[in-house]
């Protein structure tokens, strides 16, 4: 527990109709520095009226919102864009004090949630119909796309930026209006993209943030005026969420958790292989939904990729995200971390080797909810630290013989976010490509997380509902689809004919 009471602490409060809204729910939660361990913030959890007010507001602001032509809607963005990038930094600061990422990979984080803005900022492009003249004699046939109306978003902690970019920049871009249920843990960097927005020229009501957690997710799933979800988080939630979603009629897109495994060859280049292995693990404490949690090493590859993991984990930095040199951060919470840890033993228990534990690591000395770098061998599919998403500094290796036993255990995960795969051999990377049930691949990219032109999303349990996020398929997830057949005849040539409508 941290020095600051709960009273002195900073409030955090919903964002509506422009401006910040305080509830009178009375309940709370709190925001932890992790890296300190101390708390930084009270976050005031709304309650259903407060949501019924946000979406009354939305409601209200989407009526003139989405008859704004494309092209001012088109420019609102681009300020966006541009206020979003003179506050990069800002920005990445507050991620990197709620959530503990490193102040370089909070960064990071931004510039990938700006590609959505930068692509929404094409939606006169992106909202362009089809047109066919003469479809029958006189008559021509078109289709548009059309807004929903108010749709919400509910996100984790993982990406406080940048996973609500994914979801905003299309929903508004589209015409609609949106409220954003961020994570509790990490509620600032959500508030401050809502302040920019409204300095954009967004009007008032379009953007809106309730802070708060099931208590408002439930009443978002439950109110008749939300038209559509989309959720980012934990599989189990993403899947309750997608059911209650859908059973109230709602168009719902939930991504869920991960297990990534990367797939190396004997011919691949260990070195390489290592680096991408190390990188991908223990990246923002691997904290990321598309980080790799498991190395499936074929063959003759495994002792010396187990050896160069190794080597390159003992120069790993841990520490505050924000002091400089610092590579990898500590866990968002101390809650968080103690489960993290927990695995290592139930790993020596199921007979895996801990090659290097990350509870000796010195950062683990400090006040913050740090772990180091962990590196597990000889793990079996079927044991819990193989089975669960571990989300934290914990890579396992898995030895197989063959790449057809590689494959079957990738298939035979549960999860199917994202995996990758080294090799030097263009063919064995096709084959790959063609049989693995996984919605995004890499080859010798080790996390392959798609441009914003194209569409983020699992399969099987990482993602529940049609449409993948942002891109493309956002554009629709957003809108629907009108088709329009019209007629101007000569109304002397008119004339009742009961038969049905055929083209002529
Ligand atoms: P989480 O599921 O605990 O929370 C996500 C959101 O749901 C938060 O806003 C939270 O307040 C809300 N929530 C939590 N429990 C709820 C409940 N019972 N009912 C209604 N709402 C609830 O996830 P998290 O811990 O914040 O984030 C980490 C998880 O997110 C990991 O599983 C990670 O893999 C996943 N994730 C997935 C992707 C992806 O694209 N597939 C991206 C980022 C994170």
């Amino acid at each position: 527990m941290g020095t600051t009471s709960l009273a002195e602490a900073l409030q955090i409060n919903n964002w509506i109709g422009g401006a910040s809204s305080e509830t009178t729910s009375g309940r709370s939660g709190v925001a932890w520095n992790p890296a300190t361990g101390k708390q930084i913030a009270q976050v005031n959890f709304a309650t259903v009226e407060d949501v019924d007010h946000a979406v009354a507001v939305a409601k209200a602001a989407f009526t003139g919102w989405r008859t704004t032509s494309l092209s001012r809607r088109s420019e609102i963005l681009f300020k966006l864009r541009n206020l979003i990038e003179m506050n990069r930094d800002r920005l990445a600061e507050i991620i990197s004090t709620e959530n503990g990422k490193t102040i370089a990979d909070a960064r990071g984080e931004v510039a990938r949630g700006l590609e959505n803005i930068e692509f929404a900022c094409g939606i006169p492009t992106l909202l362009k119909g089809g047109y066919s003249e003469q479809a029958s004699g006189g008559v021509d046939v078109y289709q548009i796309r059309q807004p929903l109306g108010v749709v919400a978003g509910i996100t984790p902690f993982n990406f406080p930026a940048m996973v609500p970019m994914w979801m905003f920049a299309n929903a508004i871009a589209c015409g609609n209006a949106f409220i954003l249920k961020p994570s509790e843990k990490v509620p600032s960097a959500s508030l401050l993209l809502a302040e920019l927005a409204q300095q954009a020229g967004l009007p008032d009501g379009v953007f809106n943030v309730v802070q708060g957690d099931k208590v408002a997710v439930d009443r978002i799933l439950a109110h008749p005026d939300v038209r559509a979800v989309s959720f980012v988080g934990s599989t189990p939630v993403a899947k309750s969420i997608y059911e209650t979603g859908t059973r109230n009629g709602k168009r719902v897109q939930a991504l869920g958790g991960a297990k990534n495994h990367m797939l190396v060859l004997p011919d691949a280049d260990v070195d390489a292989a290592a680096d991408a292995a190390v990188s991908a693990a223990y990246g923002a404490a691997g904290q990321r939904c598309m980080a790799i949690s498991v190395v499936v090493a074929v063959g003759t590859v495994a002792d010396p990729l187990v050896a160069a993991i190794r080597q390159r984990i003992g120069r790993i930095k841990v520490g505050p995200g924000m002091e400089p040199g610092s590579e990898m951060g500590p866990l968002v919470t101390r809650e968080h971390r103690d489960r993290v840890a927990s695995y290592l033993d139930k790993a020596k228990e199921e007979g895996a080797s801990i090659e290097v534990d990350g509870r000796d690591d010195a950062a683990t000395q400090r006040e913050g909810f740090f772990l180091g770098a962990t590196l597990l061998d000889h793990v079996q599919p079927g044991t819990r630290c193989y089975q669960d998403e571990i989300f934290g500094p914990v890579l396992s290796v898995v030895r197989t013989q063959t790449y057809a036993d590689a494959l079957k255990i990738i298939n035979e995960n549960p999860y199917g976010n994202g995996t990758a795969i080294f090799t030097q051999n263009g063919g064995a990377a096709r084959q790959f490509q063609f049989d693995v049930e996984v919605g995004m691949v890499g080859i010798n990219v080790p996390i392959p997380v798609p441009v914003a032109y194209y569409s983020f999303g699992g399969w099987k349990s990482s993602l529940f509902g049609d449409l993948h996020m942002y891109g493309p398929e956002g554009v629709q997830f957003y809108t629907r689809s009108k088709v329009v057949t019209s007629r101007w005849p000569d109304p002397g040539t008119s004339a009742v004919d009961l038969g049905f409508p055929q083209v002529r």
